[in-house]
């Protein structure tokens, strides 16, 4: 038997729930009758549950005989045994159990929130949270994805609170002293989709979608900040019923914010939950990316309402497509409700993450067998949602986006309210292409890694050759490799568009690049060329000099994503060791014109590497690059908003003071920072909400005790969860050691959610200033972090090694984690240990080089 797949003999097809949790005691009480179908005469029903009591169980056949079971719980494989004396009657049958559990503060199950009201006064609300096989925390069930049913939930509750779950409520009755409210039977849905949450509540009034009212939940004193998540719900949901022609399949639309929620947000159909920062704001007072942020969650989560809770993965191997898909669709939903925002270019800042990850020996495929779901833990990662959807997106331009769409719809309305795999999707997108898609996919799906497309001119030709990139020529050697990397194919099937110049013309061509190598004649008055036209494809493209140089001299005629894959690209080349340091260096040269957030964002990233790399002596002189490189563009644009200019501009100045203010180490900007952050404290003068971000982590970066109490007097008491945001991270930028110490103690000591304290740790082991400090106490605290904070909590914070680019910290990491035996689940460890080699790896081989660069700054 499969210790990971409940036996098939008895499946459930109903579950009336009733529960009754109490915030006073932190403790629940429940029953529940399930319909099952007995497929064979079995005296043993096997179901999961963990952390729960189960104190009655009583089955009645289809004969109508009724038995009483003996429970076997085990904690270990998470399943409750029902042993009976008699066999069960083949046929209906019905199943009740009585069980209690506690709400624990793990944010998983049935969990409780504490959090502070208007007043100041600490509350507790309760939620749930079951994905991926946390269902079996709240209640006993067959806690799979294929074991659809239908869920009838009541909730007994204080009279004073509120409940909602998946869908309406039908009926509202007195038991005793509880309210009892009765919500409408679901659609055939998975268990991980059940939600619940309990709480003193409150609700803006709702929009109607079609039939379905669409309401932003908070607790009290928040809903202010609902407007915007109200309007992108609404609009996403519009919008995905239109692209996927199926009605909305629930019968209304919460979305809830949560105090302390572990992850960005959760799909429970009708009843999606959210961390305050993804739903809530104030629109008037947030930056373009805090506003995107919540967008791109709100309509990630809506497009699930179809993609994962319609139609369901059959196992845990297919939660890639899940998300993948989600992630696709939210770029589609925002670009068309705000095609201003330029979401398909930002994308470009998200597939940049996965190529880096996917550029790994210690890489995986997007898709991989999974027998335990824990193994499925590690999918939830770069590769899983930003490379899935960049191959979507290449699949999507490559087909032709009304194919893509037919395939798709054919796809929701052939499996819903069951089941299906990615060999159904490919199935039904080649029903609407007519193309072989899975000869095509394949390659970018089952097998790890990415081609770097290498274009050169030789003897009159045009030459297009790919190889796989990877960033170290070897694997990695670590304590923990067992096997060998999984083996990447020899080549892939690559869509390649060019766009070539010459004779004053330009001319789009699609090549399906199939083979190591492919020739084709120069045009007459060749100019120059564009590999990755548009800037879909999920692979490198590698220039030979020449070719990148008569790109660089015409960046104008090259779109912003465009121009975004040529530093991009030319940056991992150079990470790589193909291209020199100095080379990339005088690169960032060409774009002191730029004016496009993203290209400015990786090589304000790229510096951000080097600073991790340079030696203390040489930092002041990076300092000056960074100066040179970004102050022209800010002076271009001036610290004040233009009147008519652009919400992507606005972000722009604040990214350039932020970069300009602290890894320039630019006294101007920190001194004009603080006079402009003051004027603004003091009403006198408000500053544009895309900038007050950057003079907040300005002003940390240069600023001394007075300013750390003042920020974290803020970071208690603010009044939208941006701002929380804001001056929490500020904690992380004062440079002085004993503040820094400060700021590591309040990771564990319970001034820092759970939710948050993880990622603080994380920047704190990623910046120069405080990673040293901050290792040593990882190392020190370990476990204690463990303990605290919730499931992926420390795989999230370790990412931070991966900025202790030094060969002595390098040389530490590896001997702490190889001591302490740490296995951070799938390939995870491998690969921030393989991007820490690749970072210390470009410090050995080009650290003179740098250095004799910086000399002139
Ligand atoms: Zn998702």
């Amino acid at each position: 038997m499969d210790p990971f797949r409940l036996p098939r003999a008895v499946v459930p097809s109903r579950y009336d729930i009733r529960l009754e949790p109490d915030l006073t005691t932190l403790t629940f009480r429940g029953e529940e009758t399930i319909a099952v179908s007995v497929a064979e005469p079995v005296r043993e029903i096997v179901l999961n549950a963990v952390e729960l009591a189960v104190d009655e169980a009583v089955v009645v056949d289809a004969r109508g005989r009724e038995q009483w079971a003996t429970v076997g719980l085990d904690e270990a494989s998470e399943r409750c045994q029902l042993a009976f004396a008699e066999p069960l009657a083949v046929g209906a049958g019905r199943l009740r159990l009585v069980f209690r559990g506690t709400l624990n503060d793990k944010l998983r199950g049935f969990y409780r929130s504490v959090y502070k009201d208007p007043s100041g006064v600490s509350r507790t609300m309760a939620a749930t949270q079951f994905e991926a096989t946390d269902a079996r925390r709240a209640f006993p069930c067959w806690d799979e994805p294929a074991f659809k049913a239908i869920f009838s939930v009541t909730l007994a509750i204080d009279p004073a609170l509120t409940a909602v779950s998946n869908t309406r409520i039908v009926s509202k009755t007195r038991d005793g002293a509880r309210k009892v409210a009765r919500f409408a039977d679901s659609i055939v849905m998975s268990t991980y989709l059940v939600a619940i949450v309990v709480g003193e509540l409150e609700h803006t009034e709702p929009t109607l979608v079609g039939a379905t009212p669409v309401s932003i939940w908070c607790v009290p004193g928040k809903r202010r900040l609902a407007a915007f998540g109200q309007e992108i719900a609404v609009a996403s949901l519009r919008y995905f019923e239109d692209y996927y022609g199926l009605a909305y399949p629930g019968d209304k639309l919460d979305l809830l914010a949560i105090p302390d929620f572990a992850a960005g947000a959760m799909e429970n159909l009708g009843a999606i939950t959210f961390r305050e920062t993804a739903l809530l704001v104030d629109e008037q007072a947030a930056s373009h990316a805090e506003l995107q942020r919540i967008a791109d969650v709100v309509a990630h989560e809506n497009a699930h309402m179809w993609f994962g809770d319609l139609v369901t993965m059959s196992w845990w191997n297919g939660i890639w497509l899940n998300e993948a898909f989600a992630t696709f669709m939210e770029m589609l939903a925002v670009d068309a409700w705000k095609p201003e925002w330029q979401r398909w270019v930002a994308f470009g800042v998200s597939r940049a993450a996965a190529l880096s990850v996917d550029g790994l020996h210690s890489t995986r495929p997007i898709e991989f067998p999974v027998r335990a779901p824990r193994e499925a833990d590690a999918m939830f990662d770069v590769l899983t949602y930003e490379k899935g959807a960049s191959v979507l997106r290449m699949l999507e331009q490559y087909l032709g986006a009304e194919v893509f769409r037919a395939g798709v719809r054919e796809y929701l309305t052939r499996h819903r309210f069951a089941n299906a795999d990615t060999g159904d999707l490919w199935a039904a997108l080649g029903r609407a292409s007519q193309q072989p898609i899975p000869a095509v996919m394949d390659g970018w799906i089952f097998a790890p890694g990415y081609p770097v497309v290498s274009v050169s001119v030789e003897g009159g030709e045009l030459v297009l050759r790919q190889q796989r990139f990877t960033y170290l020529a070897e694997p990695l050697r670590w304590f923990g490799a067992t096997a060998a990397p999984a083996a990447a194919p020899a080549r892939w099937q690559v869509p390649v568009r060019l766009r070539l110049a010459a004779g004053g013309r330009e001319t789009v061509e699609r090549v399906l690049l199939a083979e190591p190598e492919t020739r084709r004649p120069l045009p007459a008055g060749f100019e120059s060329v564009v590999a990755n036209e548009g800037g879909h494809g999920f692979y490198r493209v590698r220039y030979d000099e020449a070719l990148r140089e008569r790109l660089l001299s015409r960046l104008p005629s090259l779109g912003a994503i465009e121009r975004f894959n040529l530093v991009n690209d030319a940056w991992a080349v150079t990470a790589a060791g193909l291209m020199p340091i100095t080379q990339y260096l005088d690169l960032t040269a060409r774009f002191r014109d730029e004016r496009d957030k993203n290209v400015w964002s990786v090589l304000i990233g790229s510096l951000h590497t080097l600073n991790r790399l340079v030696t203390p002596a040489d930092r002041p002189k990076l300092e000056a690059l960074v100066r040179d490189r970004a102050a022209p563009a800010l002076a271009a644009l001036g610290w004040t908003p233009q009147p008519g200019e652009d919400e992507l501009t606005r972000q722009l100045r604040g990214d350039l003071i932020r970069a300009l203010g602290t890894l320039g180490n630019d006294r101007a900007v920190q001194a004009r920072a603080a006079e402009l952050y003051a004027g603004h404290e003091r009403g006198a003068a408000p500053v544009d909400p895309n900038v007050l971000p950057a003079l907040i982590a300005v002003l940390a970066h240069a600023g001394d005790e007075g300013r750390y109490h003042e920020f974290f007097e803020r970071f208690r008491t603010a009044t939208t969860p941006q701002e929380e945001q804001r001056y929490l991270y500020a904690l992380t930028a004062f440079p002085k050691p004993a503040l820094v110490e400060q700021t590591l103690a309040r990771t564990i000591n319970g001034e820092i959610r759970t939710q948050d304290a993880p990622f603080v740790a994380r920047s704190m082991l990623m910046a120069v200033h405080s990673r040293e400090q901050a290792w040593d106490f990882v190392k020190k605290h370990w476990d204690t972090m463990d303990r605290l904070y919730p499931k992926h909590g420390l795989r999230r914070m370790a990412e931070g090694v991966v900025g202790l680019a030094t060969p002595e910290l390098e040389a530490d990491v590896h001997r702490f984690f190889h001591e302490r035996k740490i296995d951070l689940g799938g390939k995870t460890l491998e690969q921030y240990l393989e991007q820490l080699r690749v970072a210390v790896a470009l410090r050995e081989r080009e650290g003179a080089a740098l250095s004799a660069y910086l000399a002139r700054f």
